[in-house]
């Protein structure tokens, strides 16, 4: 089984890595983020809607929820790449439980990158609404202005991509989301650190390739 969780502050590339990860292993991709966007979407998603747009984080017991329900289905019973979950240490915990309760060993890939490039990433970042692939206007622009490559869409920048919502989603990352490493860490479960700044997405996704099959070498040597 594979489960694989990519952690790391907004901006650092978890779900472009997470796609990669997805083609590449055949287990599905599953983003919090998205699931909660998608529910916004088909009207649903009222309670959660404005706590988003301002970049704070949804209620752990709302996103708990949602993950397991995910991590049920069919398509995930050989393995999952977590794009998004645990953000706090509440999360994380509860996480641990269900895993251990069916015998499930996640590997955390943690997407090391400086604040500045993130800052430059997350003001530049653009998605096509229609197939989902992200784009960066600085550093993966699409070949024509402003319309995804793929199907001609008009690409849309997110609405929590906005310089103080973008602030706001940064102190979220530090008060709640960074002390998810400690928790990892003192639990003994294994996290690597990938660098991930300014290389091109492919060079960081063959950083996380070796990452897991040292892991798997671990694991095997047990
Ligand atoms: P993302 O697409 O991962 O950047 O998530 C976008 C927004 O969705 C976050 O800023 C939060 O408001 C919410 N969200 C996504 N995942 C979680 C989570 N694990 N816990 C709480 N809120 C979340």
């Amino acid at each position: 089984m594979n489960a694989i969780v990519i952690f790391g502050a907004p901006g650092s590339g978890k779900g472009t890595q997470a796609k990669m990860l997805e083609q590449c292993l055949g287990i599905p991709h599953v983003s919090t983020g998205e699931v909660l966007r998608q529910r916004i979407r088909s009207g649903n998603g009222s309670d959660v809607a404005a706590t988003m747009k301002s970049g704070r984080l949804v209620p752990d017991d709302v996103v708990n929820r949602i993950v397991e329900e995910r991590l049920s289905e069919p398509d995930a019973a050989s393995g999952f790449i977590l794009d998004g979950y645990p953000r706090t240490k509440a999360q994380a915990e509860h996480l641990s439980v269900w895993f251990d309760g069916r015998g499930i060993h996640e590997v955390v890939i943690h997407l090391v990158v400086d604040y500045n490039v993130i800052i430059t990433r997350l003001t530049g970042r653009r998605q096509c609404p229609a197939c989902g692939t992200l784009y960066n206007l600085v550093s993966q622009p699409p070949k024509e202005d402003e319309l995804c490559d793929l199907d001609g869409t008009k690409l849309i920048t997110r609405d929590d991509d906005g310089e103080a919502v973008i602030r706001e989603r940064l102190a979220e990352y530090e008060r709640q989301t960074r002390p998810v490493l400690e928790f990892y860490r003192s639990a003994g479960r294994p996290v690597a650190a990938v660098e991930a700044g300014n290389d091109p997405p492919e060079k960081i996704f063959q950083r996380i390739r070796q990452a897991l099959e040292s892991h798997d070498r671990t694991q095997d040597g047990r």
